[in-house]
């Protein structure tokens, strides 16, 4: 069996293992994926080829059901499988999410008879499907509904639960059957949504690469590898995206399936996810204490983005001569003290936030130890994050281009929580992300205003 080497394209990458030189060998278990005008015809043959077993359990919510569930259900049934229907529920507000109560849901209908999952929707449906179908240890199989972001094919499932928006290990589909005709048909907001979420690529990968060098976690350069070039084929059709058009939405609905791989790769979703994401979960989490409703994730997410990418425009000219270390020592917190202030900030979530938070949590003696690196290698720190990021200014050019959103006004979500989430994003997961570099070096509150204006995001 050849090992893959960049260019990565999906089919190249279908099935396989990678030995990577970052001494892991990286195995993509998704075995098809199909992206063309009429796909959906193309179920029962993927099936029949990847999935055995003739029980159906396909899991849709009334939108999706009638854009191209019950399609779905009509050509599986006519090629001889018994296909059972199963709606998510809607929630008091109306609102279809991906949290605990549908994911039970699903998980008490999948009986000993059921073989698989079909899951047609977008991020919710696939969410739900993923982890139902990976805790009763059944394969499925996802038809996109709308290329809005990159979790088809990651093997992690964002739920909320008790509360809190978590990445939660699942498994992968088996295959993946994304209809064109259907893609582009979406509503345009959703589409940018997806446009939203791979621009965050940059500005994720150098939060990973901050984490590898800073506190010397995992990296591999192949996640970045896998996206490169669909992620830049997707910033040069941003218009043609934005438009719908159904060349541009295949690169776009390749790039989402690429991405998904990264993080399969990755064994996280580090290399799609850091303080932009933090960001987005924050506005998620409150929502309902400011009376409103998420937006969607990739839209929020292009936003975070622009506060991200000017962030690090912001750190990469400091000069680490000009902080007072002494200072941030004095007012380093001990755990007790820190646990309290948590509290004050985040209420009710406090209890779930502090679980988090103290996964990235040092001692004084450590943290010394991690700010002397940093002076030390300031430099080396910026060679390596230089090739990764792209500028803000670029970010908000290819969303301006496809129509996606800039602003928190078009998010719907107030400047203060802007503000909010950008000064205590950071508690509410253990990663470590630019916000806490930024927070680390005593500059998160002091940059805020800069930040936030420079951004352009404040509209
Ligand atoms: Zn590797
Ligand atoms: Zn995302």
């Amino acid at each position: 069996m050849s090992t893959p080497t960049p260019p990565f394209s999906i089919q190249q990458l279908l099935g396989k293992t990678l030995s990577c030189t970052c001494g892991v060998e990286h195995t993509i278990p998704t075995q098809a994926v199909i992206i063309a005008e009429g796909a959906l015809e193309q179920v029962p043959s993927c099936c029949t080829r990847y999935l055995p077993g003739k029980q159906v359990l396909l899991v849709v919510d009334e939108v999706t059901y009638r854009i191209a569930g019950e399609r779905v259900q009509k050509y599986l049934a006519d090629a001889g499988y018994a296909v059972e229907p199963l709606f998510l529920r809607t929630r008091a507000d109306g609102r279809v999410v991906a949290d605990d109560e549908n994911v039970a849901h699903v998980r008490t209908r999948i009986r000993d008879a059921i073989d698989f999952l079909v899951a047609v929707g977008a991020g919710t449906v696939n969410d739900v499907a993923k982890l139902a179908s990976y805790q009763a240890e059944r394969p499925y199989l996802v038809c996109p509904t709308a290329p809005s972001m990159n979790g088809f094919t990651s093997g992690i499932a964002a739920i909320l639960s008790r509360g809190v928006k978590r990445t939660i290990p699942a498994h992968t589909p088996v295959a993946v059957v994304a209809d064109l005709n259907i893609l582009s048909t979406a509503p345009p907001a959703m589409i940018r949504a997806g446009l939203g979420d791979m621009i965050s690529k940059p500005v994720s990968n150098a939060d990973w690469k901050l984490t590898q060098l800073i506190k010397g976690g995992y990296y591999c350069e192949v996640p970045l590898r896998i996206v490169e070039e669909a992620e830049q084929a997707c910033r040069a059709n941003a218009a043609a995206i934005g438009q719908g058009e159904k060349g541009a939405i295949g690169i776009l609905t390749e790039a989402l399936i690429l991405s998904g791989f990264s993080m399969v790769v990755a064994g996280s979703s580090s290399p799609a996810s850091g303080g932009e994401h933090l960001l987005s979960h924050y506005w998620d989490m409150t929502a309902h204490w400011h009376g409103r409703e998420e937006n969607f994730h990739g839209a929020q997410v292009g936003v975070a983005t622009l506060v991200s990418a000017t962030l690090y425009e912001k750190l990469q000219r400091l000069d680490p001569q000009a902080i007072d270390w002494t200072a941030l020592r004095r007012q380093y917190p001990d755990w007790e003290e820190l646990e309290q202030s948590l509290h004050k900030i985040h209420g009710p979530l406090a209890v779930e936030v502090i679980a988090e938070a103290r996964k990235k949590y040092l001692p004084l003696p450590e943290k010394e130890k991690e700010w002397q690196w940093i002076r030390e290698n300031w430099d080396t720190i910026w060679q390596e994050l230089s090739p990764i990021l792209v500028p803000a200014a670029r970010i908000r050019e290819i969303l301006l281009a496809a129509g996606a959103p800039t602003t928190m006004r078009e998010l719907g979500i107030g400047a203060e929580e802007l503000r909010t989430a950008f000064l205590h994003a950071k508690d509410i997961r253990g990663r470590y992300t630019v916000l806490d570099f930024a927070h680390d070096l005593g500059v998160l509150e002091g940059l805020c205003e800069e930040v936030l204006s420079e951004s352009g995001v404040l509209g």
